[in-house]
């Protein structure tokens, strides 16, 4: 018997790689299984990205780095800032570290002590509450249903806040909603928050550039200004550039933060890879159109499978406005199929049906089901197919 720690003991293993390792197990026993669970593109890492990466080798560029990344990536994350975002950053004021997901956990380190509140949108990305609790930190979790398009209003923000809030995390266009803040949504959210300046804003913005809707990209530095100083923006090079492998995230955010961030990185992590960081500021600097590409493709999947989706009996689902999943309320099948949770509707269309699904709850927010689109449109309308038949056979 070994006692592990109560610290370990409180979270759970990320239930999207869960799935998506299930699917790959039943297909290593010959079972034709379709997984939908995967959250990274299927397109390749481009070839200028690559190339950037084998010169690095070729130049010797494989010893340790500055703890928080190499100049000519922060300076390629500073460049990216003005030129998306029209915001202005200093080096002092980026890290960069192994993933969006090692920023995060970074921060919370930094940031937050036990007993500290956390306010958490749901739904939302599975990481959130596990590394806040990871850190003694209490999540807060505020519900938003396809009513409202899966946001948050101003009034239910209000109302989640306490003395004890520390940090509220935003995550627009949202993993898994797929939906994203307008300029005016993020302004009304903005008003609250400057009656609590103790609160720090995490705005991940790791699915900046997949959208498609009206309304241009909005984070709270762009609708906010007076709000910048409070706000840590973390993102990185992983979807934008079909580069999950590479594991390259940033942060930018107010100095004190982000040295505190880079001393916990010092003792933990020490530099991201460095040939990774070369070809990361490759993709920052090089031709955007690559992301263009993968972005109409994601588009008309996603008008597709919306469409395909409302077309099956018991599941209704709302356009998104970018990022590469659907997130479907599917309740009704849910009764159809006679099951109580999206869970084991999500095991009887992996058994039943071969297709493998995230169950909502994963996500918060129990009675959907999110579908990663990241696939080829065969494979996606096979896999409505068996939706269907699952669905009528019932
Ligand atoms: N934030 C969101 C919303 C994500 O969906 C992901 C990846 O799934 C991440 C952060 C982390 O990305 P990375 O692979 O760079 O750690």
């Amino acid at each position: 018997d070994y006692q592990l720690s109560d610290r370990i003991n409180a979270i759970q293993p990320s239930p999207t790689l869960a799935v998506t390792q299930k699917a790959n197990e039943l297909r290593q026993q010959g079972k034709d299984v379709i997984g939908l669970g995967v959250g990274e593109p299927d397109f390749d890492t481009p070839d200028f990205i690559k190339e950037a990466a084998i010169q690095a080798i070729r130049d010797g560029k494989t010893k340790y780095t500055a703890v928080d990344g190499i100049d000519e990536l922060k300076d390629a994350v500073i460049k990216k800032l003005e030129r998306d975002n029209n915001l202005s950053y200093e080096r002092k004021e980026i890290i960069v570290s192994a993933g969006g997901k090692h920023s995060i956990f970074n921060l919370l380190s930094a940031w937050l002590n036990p007993g500290d509140e956390v306010i958490i949108p749901a739904p939302y990305w599975v990481s959130y509450p596990d590394m806040t609790k990871l850190v003694g930190a209490e999540p807060v979790i505020v519900k938003a249903g396809i009513d409202q398009r899966f946001k948050i209003t101003p009034e239910q923000l209000r109302e989640a806040l306490t003395d004890k809030t520390r940090l509220m995390f935003i995550n627009s266009p949202s993993n898994p909603a797929g939906t994203a803040y307008t300029a005016d949504e993020l302004k009304a959210l903005a008003e609250v928050l400057r009656d609590y300046p103790k609160v720090l804003i995490a705005t991940d913005d790791m699915y900046e550039h997949i959208l498609w809707s009206d309304s241009a990209f909005a984070n709270f530095p762009m609708v906010a200004p007076d709000l910048k100083d409070r706000t840590v923006i973390l993102t990185g090079v992983s979807k934008a550039y079909a580069m999950t492998g590479w594991r390259i995230g940033y942060a930018a955010g107010p100095k004190p933060i982000i040295a505190a961030m880079k001393k916990m990185q010092s003792q933990s992590t020490s530099n991201p890879t460095s040939i990774s960081q070369y070809a990361a500021a490759a993709a920052l600097n090089g031709d955007q159109s690559c992301i263009d590409t993968m972005v109409s493709a994601f588009k008309e999947r996603h008008d597709y499978l919306v469409d395909a989706l409302n077309s099956i009996d018991g599941v209704n689902c709302v356009p998104g406005d970018g990022t590469f999943y659907a997130f479907a309320q599917v309740d009704k099948l849910m009764a159809k199929a006679k099951v109580s949770s999206d869970v084991e509707l999500c095991e009887k269309l992996l058994t039943e049906a071969n297709v493998a699904l995230v169950p909502g709850s994963a996500f918060g927010t129990d009675g959907y089901c999110r579908l990663s689109f990241a696939t080829s449109m065969d494979v996606l309308k096979e896999a409505v197919k068996r939706i269907k038949d699952f669905s009528e056979s019932l």
